[in-house]
């Protein structure tokens, strides 16, 4: 049983019912379709897909593909990260709204006899008998209730995880000097692109990234924590000049902001579990990990942390009986991607992003990208440390144990 439909719930869903595992995965939503959530698929993921034989598909999706990231300072524009310079066949980012990542993943897992997909139904409890985890209670919106009983309970319910909280494992907080203002820039005519499908422009006190989305740049203006009111209160005006003093030439798409309501302020959450497991529950995703933005790769851990978990655990489930030694490996695999990682983030928030945002000294291109201009090989190696990962985890090549088989099925509501 899978709390939480999510890119960590829905592809281990997938890979357990691949491997002949029968799997319940409980959504509370539903549907994939809500605010934001990140939208990169990297290309570890891609080769996960391309593993099970799902790339192409995947890839017919509406998507955009993005070679290189960059950076553009008051002294112009450097190079991040070229995933040219990956190895094997996916070799660039690629952008897709994630209810479409989503919903993929749920009618490819749905074909499969194994899988079901309960949606509308929020887990309110965990079910315990001698002092192991046994399932969950779930409630649905129109006031039903129910339970789950499995050999297994994956919690993979996100950032605020509620069955975390009553797990009462032990989280660690980092915390994070930011939070984010999220909306979307139309591609006017006649404005100035910038130059990378990706790009973060940054200038005292100001950092704004702009993906490109096709119709639209999705952009990001990070602001410092606690400090979203006082944005507000200043405002409409004062925020439109703001952009424009780092969005030079983009008049048209900043002046299509024209209410607070086209402005979503997304929480920045830095934190992890001390211990992942309790006998018969397993915590992967952001309820083990809350990532920060930095980077964009909160997707791709837990996309990879679901590889892991479902190639340890499948050989136990279909026997019925999984040790609690069993998912301290799962702990102990992911771990070291999940601590590197956050270091690098807390790193890059603590020495630059915190600074940065203090506004009180001008900004000098950090030295390290002085570096990548200078010998672009470099940019290899950003670009493997986003794209691929600490770690990467692979699937087994096999035959897809009834995905391709039957169309729609599998799906309760
Ligand atoms: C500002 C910001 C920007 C980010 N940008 C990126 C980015 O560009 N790229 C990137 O890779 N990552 C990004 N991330 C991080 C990324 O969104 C997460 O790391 C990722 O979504 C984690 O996946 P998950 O499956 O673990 O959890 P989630 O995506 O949070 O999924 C959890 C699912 O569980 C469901 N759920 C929750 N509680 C229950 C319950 N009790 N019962 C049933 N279902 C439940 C939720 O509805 C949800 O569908 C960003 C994060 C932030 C805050």
């Amino acid at each position: 049983m899978i709390v939480g439909g999510g890119p960590a719930g829905m592809v281990l869903g997938l890979l357990l019912a691949r491997d002949g595992v029968d799997v319940v995965v409980l959504e509370k939503h539903d549907d994939f379709f809500r605010d934001f959530r990140g939208d990169t698929v990297h290309p570890s993921t891609l080769r996960l897909l391309g593993e099970l034989g799902l790339a192409e598909a995947f890839l017919q999706l509406p998507h955009q593909e993005v070679e290189r990231l960059g950076v553009t300072t008051d002294e112009g524009e450097f190079t991040l990260a070229d995933f040219r310079r990956l190895p094997g066949p996916f070799r660039f980012l690629t952008f897709v709204p994630q209810w479409d990542f989503l919903s993929f993943l749920a009618d490819r897992a749905s074909r499969s006899p194994h899988f079901r997909l309960l949606t509308g139904a929020e887990a309110v409890g965990l079910l315990r008998q001698d002092g192991r985890v046994t399932g969950v209670r779930y409630a649905t919106a129109d006031g039903g209730t129910g339970e789950v009983s499995a050999t297994v309970t994956v919690a993979a319910d996100g950032r605020d995880s509620r069955l975390r909280a009553e797990a009462g494992l032990t989280v660690r907080e980092f915390g994070a000097p930011m939070d984010v203002l999220w909306f979307r820039l139309p591609k006017g005519a006649g404005t100035t692109a910038p130059p990378f499908g990706g790009v973060g422009r940054l200038t005292r006190g100001r950092l704004l990234v702009l993906i490109d989305r096709g119709e639209y740049w999705q952009s990001a203006y990070l602001v410092r924590k606690g400090t979203v009111d006082d944005v507000r209160a200043a405002g409409l005006d004062a925020f439109r000049a703001d952009l424009l003093r780092l969005l030079p030439g983009m008049e048209e798409p900043v002046a299509a902001l024209r209410s607070w309501d086209d402005v979503k302020v997304l929480s920045v959450q830095l934190d992890r579990l001390s211990r992942w497991h309790l006998p018969g529950l397993l915590l992967i995703g952001d309820a083990a990990h809350a990532m920060s933005p930095i980077g964009g790769v909160g997707v791709n851990l837990a996309v990879q942390d679901a590889a892991a978990a479902a190639r340890l655990l499948a050989p136990w489930l279909r026997r019925g009986r999984v040790p609690s030694r069993v998912l301290a490996r799962v702990h102990r695999r992911r771990v070291l991607p999940t601590v590197l990682t956050q270091r690098v983030q807390r790193a890059i928030q603590q020495r630059f992003v915190d600074r940065l945002l203090a506004g009180d000294r001008p900004v000098a291109t950090p030295a390290v990208l002085r570096l990548l201009q200078r010998w672009p090989v470099l940019q290899g190696l950003p670009a493997r440390v986003i794209g691929l990962g600490v770690l990467p985890e692979h699937v087994r090549p096999a035959p897809l144990h009834g995905l391709r088989e039957r169309a729609g099925a599998g799906r309760l509501t």
